[in-house]
């Protein structure tokens, strides 16, 4: 299961939720095989960067292991001109995050890798699209279901805002 998400146009492709519905394409090689796909969402950035996101989450399969997979995604997200100079968190044409591993573990120092995701469980734009595909899929941490991950972090959300200055 991968995250996706864009916060900036692409001269040819235009806007975010665009990227990444090109993305979803882009995925779809002779040993990627796309098998769900969410509805793209839209929300608020996080961090340094100010425009607002596109994003999604999509389930593949592929003979790859982790890290070839993951040098598979850094060169889409290359082919979609994304500069690495932007820093983490900056913004960025297309990110792309693996999640979840069919409910195994992976942890790697070159390339630098965690699977699940670290911040995962904290993160309604990755929670939301991710459970709409694959409700019953368990973080193998928590061993939650993505469904219980993501009405948890909705609820604290809705809690954090009552508690917010009127
Ligand atoms: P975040 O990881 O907090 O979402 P980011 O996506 O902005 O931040 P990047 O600059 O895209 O961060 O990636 C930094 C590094 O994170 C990558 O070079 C990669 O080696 C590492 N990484 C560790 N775990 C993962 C994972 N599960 N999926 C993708 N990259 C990962
Ligand atoms: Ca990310
Ligand atoms: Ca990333």
């Amino acid at each position: 299961m991968i995250a996706l998400g864009s916060n900036q146009r692409h001269p040819l492709i235009g806007l975010p939720a665009d990227i990444v519905a090109e993305a979803f394409a882009a995925l779809e090689m002779d040993d990627i095989d796309v098998f769900a796909t969410s509805p793209i969402i839209a929300s608020l950035p996080v961090g340094p960067s100010k425009r607002r996101f596109a994003n999604a989450a999509a389930i593949l399969s592929t003979p790859l292991d982790p890290p070839e997979f993951l040098w598979r995604l850094q060169e889409i997200e290359e082919h979609f001109g994304r500069e690495r100079r932007g820093g983490k968190w900056g913004s960025r044409v297309l990110d792309l995050d693996i999640i979840l591993w069919s409910g195994g573990l992976w942890a790697s120092e070159a390339p630098a890798l965690a699977i699940p995701h670290a911040h995962m469980g904290l993160r309604g734009f990755v929670l939301q699209p991710a459970a709409t595909i694959a409700p019953d899929w368990r973080d193998p941490l928590s061993n939650l279901t993505l469904r219980q991950l993501n009405t948890r972090f909705s609820k604290a959300k809705r809690l954090d805002q009552r508690e917010q200055p009127l």
